[in-house]
């Protein structure tokens, strides 16, 4: 089995390792049905294959399903439909040849690095000297000799990840599924076990015939995929398939290196556009696949507080009023995850609008990032009440309540109707978020009630809301 691993990681690539067709997962919401709605669709229709030789990055926003579709491909769950085919066999189950590492490591506390790497040989029903054999060839080569007895409380991030990624490998998995490996990570040791696992890649070190790399990091992406799937959310579906830079061109001085990252961001960040039509009018060079999303059903906030709104439409600002995006993720620190939704906070309130992978200031934005505190607040305030239905909302009741006062659950119980329970709840913790720091109302934890701000600063933001239309 080893041998046959290691013979045919040279000689047939290319070769179909795993298929996926047409999977939709659903998740059972919890007491959804008593109400009669829909339990919320997570994946809809993802159909892919996974090639001897290559390695694909898959990219999306938060809760776009990725993790689920790993966990799916694993045979870790299984789709509601679909189905997942490993050499053209159905997968009902965990298949030794798949294996996952994960972004928290998920190693077992109670055992030592040496039991951990093991835990993994256990289905294969190997002697127990040969899993000790192998086992600890892996644990040298993955850079953990002399750690075998340790703990993984004892060891630093880095380090645990080593041994999540030795018992990934001791099964020698023709395919490895790498769930945000890198992102728990500080930057240096992420660089530093990024640049190990890709030399024991393309030296044929390990029998690993192909990877599937989950990541939020673009240029991660760029700098090891051989083919990248972009993921859309609502529910998660392939929007577009971009070929990766060939090897030698995968450096940031690079040109194309620097023209793919701008591409990504600029898919990423344009998540209604139709991913292939985009590409199509752009790249078609780059084009492989992609389908356009639905529209969204129901306003969705990004979770992101007011502050760090404002502090990238200043960094926008001091950057002359547009700035391209992979700069803005850099000079944040913030990977795609944490700037996505700062973009889209921005542009759904018009403060700014992502074009061609650079965001750019509206009128307002600029205002905005120049304004004092006071004026922040009252311009947050005017276009939050313009855009975000749910604030307009709950500004009038509480204009129209003779007491001022309007419970959560009224509007909790429309969020339910939309979302997941998880999912209403953070929306209305968003809601909370902004319209307190907009001043349009106090929020009482405990009772769950929504009081109207103080009648004068009611009549100030009606006079303001007035006067300033122009966006
Ligand atoms: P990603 O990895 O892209 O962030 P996930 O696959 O973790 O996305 O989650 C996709 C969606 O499914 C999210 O809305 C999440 O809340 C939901 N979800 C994930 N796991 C479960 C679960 N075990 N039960 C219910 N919902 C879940
Ligand atoms: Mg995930």
């Amino acid at each position: 089995m080893e041998l046959m691993g290691q013979q045919q990681t040279g000689r047939m690539n290319g070769a179909l390792l795993l298929e996926a067709r047409h999977i939709t997962h659903l998740y059972q919401a919890r007491g959804g049905e008593a109400r009669g709605s829909r339990p919320p669709v997570v994946l809809e229709d993802v159909s892919l294959q996974i090639h001897a030789g290559e390695l694909v990055a898959l990219l999306g926003p938060s809760g776009s399903g990725k993790s689920t579709l790993l966990r799916i491909l694993a045979g870790l769950i299984r789709p509601t439909q679909g189905e997942v085919l490993v050499h053209g066999q159905r997968l009902l189950g965990p298949t030794p040849s798949c294996a996952m590492v994960f972004q928290n490591f998920a190693l077992f506390p109670w055992l030592t690095v040496l039991q951990n790497v093991e835990l993994g040989l256990q289905a294969l029903g190997l002697p127990r000297l040969q899993r000790l054999k192998r086992a600890l060839a892996v644990i040298d080569m993955i850079g953990l000799d002399g750690f075998e007895e340790a703990y993984p409380k004892e060891l630093s991030g880095g380090m645990r990840q080593r041994v999540g990624f030795a018992r990934a490998l001791a099964v020698e998995p023709e395919l490895l599924l790498l769930d945000e490996p890198f992102s728990a990570l500080d930057v240096l040791t992420a660089a530093n076990l990024r640049r190990e696992l890709l030399r024991l890649w393309t030296e044929g070190q390990i029998p690993t015939r192909a990877m599937l790399l989950v990541t939020h990091n673009i240029d991660e992406a760029v700098s090891m995929a051989d083919r990248l799937l972009i993921l859309g959310a609502d529910p998660g579906h392939i929007r577009a398939e971009v070929r990766g830079l060939p090897r030698e061109q995968r450096q940031p001085h690079q040109p194309a290196y620097a023209h793919l990252v701008e591409l990504l961001y600029r898919l990423m960040t344009s998540p209604d556009e139709d991913g292939s039509a985009l590409l199509e009018a752009r790249e078609p060079a780059l084009l492989r696949r992609g389908k356009p999303r639905s529209a969204r059903p129901y306003q969705l906030l990004p979770h992101v507080a007011p502050a760090d709104i404002i502090g990238l439409l200043e960094l926008v600002q001091a950057k002359g009023g547009r700035a391209e995006l992979s700069e803005l993720g850099r000079a944040l620190q913030l990977e795609l995850d944490e700037l996505l939704p700062l973009v889209d906070a921005a542009d759904l309130l018009q403060l700014a609008r992502p074009e061609e992978g650079k965001l750019v200031l509206t009128a307002v934005g600029q205002q905005l990032a120049e304004a004092d505190v006071q004026e922040e607040k009252r311009l947050f305030r005017q276009q939050a009440l313009a855009r975000v239905a749910l604030l307009r909302r709950i500004a009038e009741d509480l204009a129209t309540a003779p007491d001022g006062r309007v419970e959560e659950e009224r509007y909790l119980e429309r969020l339910r109707e939309h979302f997941s329970e998880e999912e209403a709840e953070a929306q209305l913790q968003t809601i909370v978020e902004w319209g307190r720091y907009a001043e349009i109302f106090t929020y009482l934890e405990e009772e769950g009630v929504f009081v109207r701000e103080a009648e004068e600063e009611q009549g100030k933001s009606a006079a303001a809301g007035s006067q300033t239309t122009s966006s």
